[in-house]
């Protein structure tokens, strides 16, 4: 059963899941990272989401696609990264956080989470994915030369000036500082 979605929708329950499994298809996924975060989402996140009752448990198939507005760590300019990817689940229910560890070590081919029996909460799910896709250095392509800290040039663009400046004016840098 296929379920095209204009709005989003951050659960589901558990109960609207069709004996034959429930696919969404979602054109705009609002919201998946908030304006606290490190980077964010060029327009909108686009996802599908397939879920499957397996005895208690349920069988998570996804897809997220999003651009990721990221800045740079050594020229702070933005640069973009594309995320697109596939994930599974199997969500248990029950709420004890030990028994998701014992139950994640037996299948650790796959992402084991724990849900509440009654709702699946596929925004979290979506959010979990693209943070995931998020690296913990952000540069903008490897070779990218950064900021001078002395002279403040884009490498990328110019050259230093901290050695001109100083055989011209040994007072030049001082005096960039100071209120003129
Ligand atoms: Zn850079
Ligand atoms: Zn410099």
């Amino acid at each position: 059963m296929t379920k095209d979605l204009k709005g989003f929708r951050n659960t589901v329950s558990v109960e609207d899941i069709p004996e034959d499994g429930l696919h969404l298809i979602f054109e705009d996924i609002p919201g998946l990272l908030s304006e606290t975060e490190e980077c964010r989402i060029q327009d909108t996140a686009k996802g599908e989401i397939f879920l499957h009752r397996v005895d208690g448990d349920v069988h998570l198939n996804g897809k997220v696609a999003a651009l990721l507005v990221l800045k740079c760590d050594r020229c702070l300019e933005e640069y973009n990264q594309e995320i697109d990817i596939s994930f599974f689940y199997i969500l248990v229910p029950g709420q004890s956080v030990e028994g998701k560890k014992e139950i994640a070590l037996g299948k650790n081919d796959m992402e084991v989470s724990l849900y509440d029996g009654a709702e699946i909460r596929i925004g979290e799910i979506f959010r979990e994915q693209i943070l995931l896709q998020i690296p913990m250095r952000h540069i903008c392509r490897e070779d990218c030369k950064g900021i001078c800290p002395g002279c403040g040039a884009d490498l990328n663009r110019e050259e230093c000036r901290c050695r001109t400046e100083t055989l011209n004016n040994p007072f030049s840098v001082l005096k960039k500082r100071l209120p003129t």
